[in-house]
């Protein structure tokens, strides 16, 4: 029995009740672990945690260290876990793209069929972590931690946050308490679940915040609190039912587009997506998602083209709701609920890999 599996039993009664399946990995049946510690592995992506200021300017470049000089600067890590590392990438994640999301995805689905690794870091840029976190959310089955950290401060910057963030990252991803829990954050002192996580600052060190459901926990003196479990679907009634994509077979995902709401928009950018034979659209509309009429009527031809339309909203917090001022069944339209923009392209992927159907595409957006 492994470290999850013998805390388990020491702790029985301590875990919270969740509905995501172990289905790849029965943590419980675990090896143990020389030190009696879990064993973590961490997979390097880049971004500022591992970027260097270069001169006495703002100026400085992500994705410059490699893995091992980030461990090396957090010592303390392996007193908490026997860790492990692998150099995934070393990009800005600005440059992330989908080819790497799937080699990430294979990379963590194998590992963490093994009974040797406990837990999963991915160090990440800032930009497009909230991205990359929900793509592995809704493509990870196992439950075992898998915890997405990064940081705003180059990693030789004075008050850099890097090393205080992946140390809580470690804590994060060792607690028994992690598990079950979907794709976690680790950011300044708080614990995101990936759906709900949004960069919200392009500079400060408090740069994430989930504006709809708030952060699940608290990392604290080496110590993870969580305030509540993981459930925010629509009905609030229920516990998360969390459906995995199946991703194994693919090398490439299908193409879907955002358009920017504003007053007086242009029906532009959506016929440029029609053009170019996009499968997907997400708008991000104004208000409750609604729409200029000009690119209302665009969707509104894409969809009876047979493109999964999505209405998202480019506003902060509040979900986008189906049929409030726009009949979106008349449209064929989707309704993104609390996903913003770029979490609802994610999904319309995904979804567009089972079906191209707008009431089955609108499930998956009831119940992810
Ligand atoms: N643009 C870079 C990135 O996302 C730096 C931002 C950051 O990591 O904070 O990787």
């Amino acid at each position: 029995m492994g470290y999850f599996g013998r805390l388990k039993q020491a702790v029985s009664g301590f875990f919270p009740a969740h509905t995501r399946e172990d289905k790849n990995t029965k943590t419980a049946e675990n090896t143990a672990s020389p030190r009696g510690l879990p064993n973590i592995h961490i997979l390097a992506t880049g971004g500022t945690i591992a970027g260097r200021q270069t001169g006495a300017g703002p100026h400085y470049q992500a994705g410059e260290q490699g893995i091992e000089a980030l461990i090396g600067a957090v010592p303390t890590m392996r007193g908490l876990a026997n860790i492990s590392s692998e150099q995934v990438t070393n990009i800005g994640s600005q440059d992330m793209d989908e080819k790497t999301w799937l080699k990430l995805v294979h990379r963590v689905n194998e590992l963490l069929t093994r009974a040797d690794v406990d837990g999963i870091i991915i160090t990440h840029g800032t930009d497009t972590l909230e991205e990359t976190a929900y793509f592995l959310d809704l493509t990870v089955p196992s439950g075992k931690p898998v915890v997405l950290v990064g940081a705003m401060r180059p990693a030789n910057a004075v008050g850099a946050d890097g090393p205080a963030n992946l140390f809580d990252a470690v804590v994060v991803a060792s607690s028994p308490d992690s598990a079950a829990r979907g794709v976690l954050v680790a950011m300044n002192g708080n614990v995101f679940e990936a759906r709900d996580v949004t960069k919200v600052s392009t500079t400060a060190v408090q740069a994430f915040a989930a504006p709809n459901f708030g952060p699940l926990g608290q990392v604290h003196d080496g110590r993870v609190f969580y305030w509540r479990s993981s459930d925010h679907r629509a009905d609030h009634t229920s516990a998360r039912q969390h459906p995995e994509f199946d991703v194994s077979g693919l090398d490439m995902l299908p193409a879907v587009g955002i358009v920017y709401g504003h007053a007086n928009a242009p029906a532009l950018p959506v016929t440029a997506l029609v053009e170019a034979q996009y499968r997907g659209i997400v708008s991000a509309g104004v208000g409750n998602g609604n729409l200029y009429h000009e690119v209302l009527a665009a969707l509104a031809d894409a969809a009876s083209r047979g493109i999964a339309v999505v209405r998202s909203s480019r506003v902060a917090a509040g979900p986008t709701m189906r049929g409030i001022e726009l009949d979106d069944a008349r449209y064929g339209f989707v309704a993104a609920g609390t996903l913003n923009p770029q979490k609802a392209r994610v999904l319309l992927q995904l979804a567009l890999t089972r079906t191209q159907e707008p009431g089955e595409i609108q499930k998956m957006f009831d119940y992810c």
